[in-house]
């Protein structure tokens, strides 16, 4: 059967869906697969584009691969690359970029396309999907959507200004022309990018980072290994009751398991808001924190399944009252890091403000808290992205959700059934489109490290060539 399909997004996901699709070629002719991306992003994606090296994976170096057959490690050795705890983004970039030229290579029909989607029409009556770009226009029996993150967020309406650079990356040249009295706001992980990139490449003295709630992330503690007791595939799927599983069922074998493994639940409350204080408190006491922190590393992929499974309610209720602290505690930063950032903050070259209550703009930017104010002349965002498609401004989605072919999900990203599919409020469930990453946040949940993304995809491409087959 000749089949024609589109993939919207070159970075991890994109290149693991052409992988998988790859491995079941042998069964299907005449396949045409058609990768669409930028040509900086191509291969790599948003988080591992060839930016500055002080930009790090937070994820140690041997723990990310792509494929099970050699790894990651294994590629930088054979390119006489140093293996470091954690390695430059850009060399994983360029892993990925290596491993999606082989692909394109070695099989006719796999195509990169180089420019940005900007509208996906479905056709109802041939079933099939029109993919435009500004200079083209195509038709495909299957497209899935791999497009990351949304763009970022705009929280204080400053988009356009000079001198503040809504998105940060890539930072080598969104960066390069920061001067003067420089801050960030946000303290995520992109944060601290920003903040290594002018302090180890550019030399800046100082720099002012602001957030409404101290909001970095934890400190990666000490690794571990655990045998899982209670919070078993099977002991979860027992709780199934009318197709759905209780969240409270869920935290009682979540607590039965962190009492079995000695883990205090009061970890989870360690932090006082102070950011400082909180690293420092990480970086203390890493033998504690890196059991809580593998524990949840190593229940990720059960809580990522069980998700889709809690009610909407109960969804609610667990973004509002533990998302927060699992995601604390789910993407440590390396120590490293954290070690160099304590070591700046009392070096005075990087000031900590907590709780901002407000950032205007008249010409330069004033970032205000309850008792203070700070005048900055170059103000960077790293507040992240935007989850609410709604708000979007990428065009591909505008006129997607527009001409309904797409719905908002209740806690960002759009609709998909379990097997990934899209969900159209015009045309109900798709058989011929599926979306997997950052865009499917409602019912994929922390499913965006290299490693589960890799999973998921696996899955989600096997059940729509089941689909196929049918
Ligand atoms: C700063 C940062 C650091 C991270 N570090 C790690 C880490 O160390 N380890 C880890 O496991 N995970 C890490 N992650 C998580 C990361 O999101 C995933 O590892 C992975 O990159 C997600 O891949 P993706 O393909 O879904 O998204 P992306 O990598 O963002 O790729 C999506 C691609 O779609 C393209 N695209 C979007 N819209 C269109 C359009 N309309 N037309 C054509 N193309 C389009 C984009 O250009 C982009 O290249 C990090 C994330 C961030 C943001």
């Amino acid at each position: 059967m000749s089949l024609r399909i589109a993939i919207i997004g070159g970075g991890v996901a994109g290149v693991n869906i052409t992988r998988q699709l790859i491995s079941h070629h042998g069964s299907h002719d005449g396949w045409k697969i058609d990768i669409y991306d930028t040509e900086e992003k191509m291969g790599r994606g948003k988080p591992y584009m060839d930016d500055n090296e002080h930009l790090l994976l937070n994820i140690p170096t041997d723990e990310m691969r792509i494929t099970d057959d050699g790894d990651f490690t294994d590629w930088l050795k054979a390119r006489s690359l140093p293996v470091h705890d954690y390695n430059p983004r850009k060399h994983f970039g360029a892993y990925s970029l290596d491993l999606f030229r082989g692909l394109t290579a070695s099989n006719e029909g796999v195509r990169p396309i180089f420019g940005e989607v900007t509208d996906i029409i479905y056709d109802a009556e041939e079933a099939s999907y029109r993919v435009d770009t500004d200079t083209s226009s195509e038709k495909y029996d299957l497209v899935f959507l791999a497009m990351g993150q949304m763009g970022y967020a705009d929280p204080y309406g400053l988009e356009g200004m000079e001198k503040f650079v809504h998105d940060p990356y890539p930072v080598k040249a969104r960066l390069q022309d920061a001067d003067g009295k420089i801050g960030i706001l946000g303290t995520g992980l992109s944060a601290i990018d920003c903040v290594r990139y002018l302090l180890l490449e550019r030399g800046k003295d100082r720099v002012h980072l602001f957030s409404r709630s101290g909001d970095m992330p934890s400190v990666r503690g000490k690794s571990h290994q655990f045998e899982i007791r209670h919070f078993t595939e099977e002991a979860l799927d027992a709780l199934m009751e009318d197709d759905l599983i209780p969240l409270e069922a869920v935290v009682t074998l979540f607590r039965r398991e962190m009492a079995a493994q000695n883990i205090e639940e009061s970890l989870f409350y360690r932090h006082s808001g102070n950011t400082l204080e909180d690293l420092k408190y990480d970086i203390a006491n890493s033998g504690q924190v890196g059991k809580l922190q593998y524990l949840i590393i190593a229940l990720n992929p059960l809580f990522s399944r069980v998700f889709p499974y809690f009610s909407k309610k109960d969804k609610e209720i667990f973004m509002e009252e533990i998302h927060p602290y699992i995601d604390k505690n789910h993407s440590p930063m390396p120590a490293e890091v954290a070690e160099q950032l304590v070591e700046w903050a009392d070096a005075g070259r990087i000031k900590i403000i907590d709780d901002i209550s407000e950032v205007r703009s008249d010409g330069d930017f004033t970032v205000r808290t309850d008792d203070a104010s700070y005048g900055i002349d170059w103000l960077i965002n790293a507040t992240g992205p935007e989850k609410d498609i709604t708000k979007e401004g990428s065009p591909v989605i505008a006129n997607m959700l527009d001409r309904m072919l797409i719905a908002p999900g209740s806690l960002g990203g759009i609709l998909v059934d379990r097997r990934h599919r899209v969900i159209s409020p015009r045309y109900g469930t798709l058989n011929g489109i599926y979306a997997i990453g950052h865009l499917t946040f409602d019912s994929d949940y922390l499913s965006n490290t290299v490693r589960i993304l890799v999973e998921n995809i696996n899955r989600m491409v096997d059940g729509a060539m089941e689909d196929l087959d049918k």
